[in-house]
């Protein structure tokens, strides 16, 4: 069976077609600028076809698609004969709100539901159902999976979702927490109790999933019990460029003060502040490191930050849960940034977690960063969030 994979964003939309029989990776891409002009980079990665990479004209998500599946099975760039052999399409779709704990086959009473979790996330969701109508339009009735960043952190308990504000609002308007990342937190615990050789449903397991974006999940026999980020991506750990958490009081302060509007407001604090605000150089990680070396002290307080507090949050949910077996770090810093392990993993030296310097200083796949007599396990596992998508998809079509 062969999936394709399918993250559609508001101007651009990534792909990857996967041989499922041994789950294998045959093309990825990305569309880029649809609506602007457009730009597709294809890579064919069986065959020994070459890449394409190159402008072509995408007025809305429809051509992208066309393009995509053209360049799939064309005779210089193309994996597969035809599009018959795609035997099903998974899309990422940010929010399910609470209608959706698992991934679901598409169909109208799904698409209406897509419709009503759009408030939730207005800038994600309307380009996640721009992008399956598109699929709709130019594969005609290939079955269609939807895989939530959502659905994972659905098993919280209402102590760890729920805000204290008003029980109204709650139950009117759904303000909880909903908590992203949740298909990387769920792809990465399972391979964890696979190299830990027990059963997830034995396991406590702090999945910290670092990138430009930055979550933690606490997950307690398999399933999700608390997670940072909230509502909106916004909340929780300081991250490349989202504040984190925030007293709200000093939202009022500063729009007061500077006569900013919410939108002002919520810009900054989306946009311009987390490392990159405190630092005031990058947000990336890298940036970061050398300014550090060289003597920075705004790039070292916001790598300080960040540490701080992923460990902070990361003890509280050893508190949550009663004890952690194990911590896991993926996305661009957890997978790339030896230095950020350390510093978190130092401030959980309590726990029983000792750091292997020479394992922690290696590349590559899912590594163990602990010692093997560490009484709490470390583990670095490169997310794949793809992968999922596609499994769910074979699943519920097959
Ligand atoms: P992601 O959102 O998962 O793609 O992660 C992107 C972030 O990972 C970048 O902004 C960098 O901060 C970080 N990153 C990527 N490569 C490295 C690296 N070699 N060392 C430190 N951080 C890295």
């Amino acid at each position: 069976m062969k999936i394709l994979v399918i993250n559609a964003g508001s101007s651009s939309l990534k792909y990857q077609l996967i041989d499922m029989e041994n789950e294998t990776l045959l093309a990825k891409g990305l569309c880029e600028r649809i609506g602007i002009d457009g730009h597709l980079k294809h890579s064919p990665l069986v065959g020994g076809k070459p890449v394409f990479n190159e402008d072509l004209p995408m007025p809305t998500h429809a051509e992208a698609i066309a393009a995509v599946i053209d360049k799939l099975t064309s005779a210089e760039y193309g994996v597969v004969a035809s599009m018959k052999e795609i035997d099903a399409v998974g899309h990422r779709v940010v929010h399910g709100g609470e209608k959706f704990a698992c991934s679901v086959k598409i169909d109208d009473a799904v698409m209406a539901a897509l419709d009503e979790c759009t408030p939730f996330a207005p800038l994600h969701n309307p380009a996640n159902i721009t992008g399956i109508n598109a699929c709709k339009a130019v594969m005609g009735d290939v079955p269609m999976v939807a895989v939530f960043d959502t659905a994972f952190h659905q098993t919280m308990p209402s102590k760890a979702y729920m805000y204290a504000v008003p029980y109204e609002y709650y139950e009117n308007d759904g303000v909880r927490r909903y908590g992203f990342h949740g298909t990387s937190h769920r792809y990465v615990s399972s391979r964890c109790a696979e190299l830990m050789g027990k059963p997830i449903e034995e396991l406590k397991i702090i999945s910290c999933h670092l990138g430009n974006g930055s979550s933690l999940a606490a997950i307690k026999n398999g399933k999700c019990v608390d997670t940072s980020m909230g509502f909106t991506p916004l909340v929780g750990l300081p991250m490349g460029t989202r504040c984190g958490d925030l007293d709200p009081g000093v939202m009022q302060y500063l729009m007061a003060k500077y006569d900013m509007d919410i939108d002002k407001m919520l810009n900054i604090l989306n946009k311009k502040s987390g490392v990159q605000g405190i630092s005031g150089i990058s947000s990336d990680f890298r940036d970061l490191e050398k300014g550090a070396t060289e003597g920075n002290e705004r790039a070292k307080l916001a790598l300080e930050m960040f540490s701080y507090w992923v460990a902070k949050v990361a003890g509280s949910y050893a508190a949550a849960m009663n004890g952690v077996d194990a911590i896991i770090f993926t996305a661009g810093v957890g997978e790339n940034g030896p230095d950020t392990r350390k510093a978190v993993l130092d401030y959980l030296a309590f726990l029983g977690i000792e750091v292997d310097a020479a394992a922690n200083a290696k590349r590559g796949e899912d590594i163990m960063i602990s010692t093997a007599d560490s009484k709490v396990k470390a583990f670095v596992i490169p997310t794949n969030e793809e992968l999922v998508i596609a499994r769910d998809t074979a699943e519920i079509v097959g």
